[in-house]
C-alpha cells in the first residue's frame, strides 16, 4: 500500500501470509516437520502517555499492524529450543534451569515466559514438557515498538493454548497471567525493566481502538481512534518514524528514572506519583520532605502533567476528536525532552521536520535515546512530512530513517 508513495522509502510492511508462511519455513528448517500451530502478537505504539507506567499513571497504547509470529511445537523432555528469523542465535536448554540471567541473550524473553507462565501454575500441573519455537518478527527490533513484549505474547499464547486447555484464546482470564508473566520474563530472566504496558497490550488490544490504561488501578477502557490508512485523500494517519539511531544508554537511563519516580513517591507518602495533579502540591511536599533537587522535580513534573495529557487525550478520543490531539503530543514531546532528558539528535530532526512539513502534532515514543517518533498528519501531508524527515536526517548526517502507518490493530492470538 505505502509502495510508491514516495521514491526509496523504508516502509516496515503491515501483516501478510508471507509472515506464517516464512515463520513456518523457517520452524522446519530449524527442527524437522510442522509446527502445531502458528502464534502472532503485536507491537505497540503508545499514543502519549510515556514514562508513566511505572508511576501509576495513565497511557493510552495500540497496537501496530506490524505483528510478531511464532510456530510451536510441544515437546515431552523439558527442553526449549528457540530459532530467530531476525537473529542468528539459536538456543536449546533444560525448562528448569531457567533463571535470572539465564539464558542470556534474546533467547530470554522467550524462555522467561515460559518460566513465569509455569511458576504462575497456567501451564497445567506437571504437563508443561518444553517447546520448539521458531519466530519472525515483522515489528522493527529496537526501535521502542515493543518486538520484545510482541515476542513474550505470541508465544505465551502458544503455551496458554498448546499445554493450559486453549486459554490463549480471547476473553480468557489466563491472558491477564500472561501479561504478568511477560514482565517478569523481561524483568526477572532477561534482567531488562519494563513497567507492564507493552503486554497489556498486546494481550488487550482491539482493532480500530485505543486503551487507556490507569497503571495504578488497572482499569481499562477501549476507546476509538479513527484514522485514515496512507492512501485515504483525507482524514488523519498516525506516521511512525524508525530512527534507526543505535540503542545508547537506554537501561541506565531508564532504572535512573524509575529510581527518581520511587524515590519521589516515597518521600512524598502517595500511591503513585501519576494519580497526582497538582505539580505545585508535589513539588510542596517534596521541600517539606527536605528535598530540593531540581533534577527531581522535573522528573515529577513530567510524570504528573504526562498523566494529565494522556487523560485530556482520552477525552478527546472519547469525543471523537482526534484531530485535536496535536497540541497534546507537541507538550508530551517538550516534556520528555526537558524534564524527562530522554531525546537526542535523530529524534529531535524527525520531531522538527515533521511539525514543519505539516505534522498537527509529534512526539518520541519508547524510552527515548533513539528509536521511533509518532507524527499526527493529515493524510493528504504524508508524503510531504516523510520526504522533509528523510531529507533532514540526510542533511545532519543522520542514519537514514524507516517508516509504518499505525493503524490499531488486534491483539495476540492463533493465526
Ligand atoms: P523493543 O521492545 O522496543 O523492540 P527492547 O530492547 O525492549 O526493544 O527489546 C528488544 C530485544 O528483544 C532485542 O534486543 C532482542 O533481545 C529481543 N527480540 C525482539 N524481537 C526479536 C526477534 N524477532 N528475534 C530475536 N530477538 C528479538
Ligand atoms: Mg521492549
Amino acid at each position: 500500500m505505502t509502495a510508491g508513495l514516495t521514491d526509496g522509502v523504508t516502509w516496515h510492511p503491515p501483516s501478510d501470509d508471507a509472515s506464517p508462511a516464512r515463520v513456518t519455513r523457517l520452524f522446519t528448517a530449524s527442527f524437522g516437520g510442522d509446527p502445531a500451530g502458528v502464534w502472532s502478537a503485536p507491537g505497540r505504539v503508545n499514543l502519549i502517555g510515556e514514562h508513566v507506567d511505572y508511576a501509576g499513571g495513565v497511557c493510552l497504547p495500540f497496537a501496530l499492524p506490524q505483528r510478531t509470529w511464532a510456530a510451536v511445537r510441544p515437546r515431552s523432555d523439558g527442553q526449549l529450543r528457540v530459532v530467530s528469523g531476525q537473529l542468528d542465535e539459536p538456543w536449546s536448554g533444560p525448562a528448569d534451569e531457567v533463571r535470572p540471567g539465564h539464558p542470556a541473550g534474546w533467547a530470554a524473553y522467550l524462555a522467561g515466559t515460559a518460566w513465569a507462565l509455569d511458576a504462575a501454575g497456567l501451564l497445567g500441573r506437571h504437563a508443561f514438557g518444553g517447546v520448539d519455537v521458531a519466530v519472525h518478527s515483522e515489528v522493527p527490533v529496537g526501535a521502542g515498538l515493543s518486538s520484545s513484549a510482541a515476542l513474550e505474547c505470541a508465544l505465551g499464547v502458544a503455551l496458554l493454548d498448546l499445554f493450559g486447555g486453549g486459554a490463549g484464546q480471547p476473553g480468557s482470564p489466563a491472558r491477564e497471567g500472561l501479561a504478568r508473566a511477560g514482565v517478569r520474563a523481561e524483568n526477572e530472566i532477561a534482567l531488562a525493566s519494563t513497567g507492564g504496558m507493552d503486554q497489556a497490550i498486546a494481550v488487550h488490544a482491539e482493532a480500530g481502538r485505543c486503551m487507556r490504561l490507569d497503571c495504578h488501578t488497572f482499569e481499562v477502557v477501549q476507546l476509538p481512534l479513527r484514522l485514515s490508512g496512507v492512501d485515504a485523500a483525507t482524514g488523519l494517519t498516525l506516521v511512525v518514524v524508525n530512527t534507526n539511531a543505535p540503542h545508547r544508554l537506554v537501561d541506565s537511563e531508564y532504572a535512573d528514572r524509575r529510581a527518581a519516580v520511587e524515590r519521589a513517591t516515597a518521600l512524598l507518602g502517595v500511591p503513585a506519583l501519576g494519580m497526582l495533579d497538582s505539580v505545585e502540591a508535589a513539588w510542596a511536599g517534596l521541600a517539606e520532605a527536605g528535598e530540593r533537587d531540581p533534577v527531581l522535580r522535573k522528573r515529577v513534573r513530567h510524570v504528573i502533567t504526562e498523566s494529565a495529557r494522556a487523560r485530556a487525550a482520552a477525552e478527546l478520543l472519547a469525543a471523537d476528536r482526534v484531530a485535536e490531539l496535536g497540541p497534546l503530543l507537541d507538550a508530551s514531546h517538550t516534556s520528555l525532552r526537558d524534564d524527562y532528558a530522554l531525546s537526542c539528535p535523530e529524534l529531535e530532526s524527525a520531531v522538527e521536520a515533521a511539525k514543519l512539513a505539516g505534522a498537527l502534532g509529534a512526539r518520541l515514543v519508547g524510552g527515548g535515546f533513539g528509536g521511533s517518533i509518532i507524527a499526527l498528519v493529515t493524510s493528504s501531508t504524508v508524503p510531504a512530512v516523510v520526504t522533509e524527515v528523510r531529507a533532514a536526517a540526510a542533511k545532519r548526517g543522520l542514519t537514514e530513517p524507516s517508516f509504518l502507518i499505525a493503524e490499531p490493530s488486534s491483539a495476540a492470538g492463533r493465526w
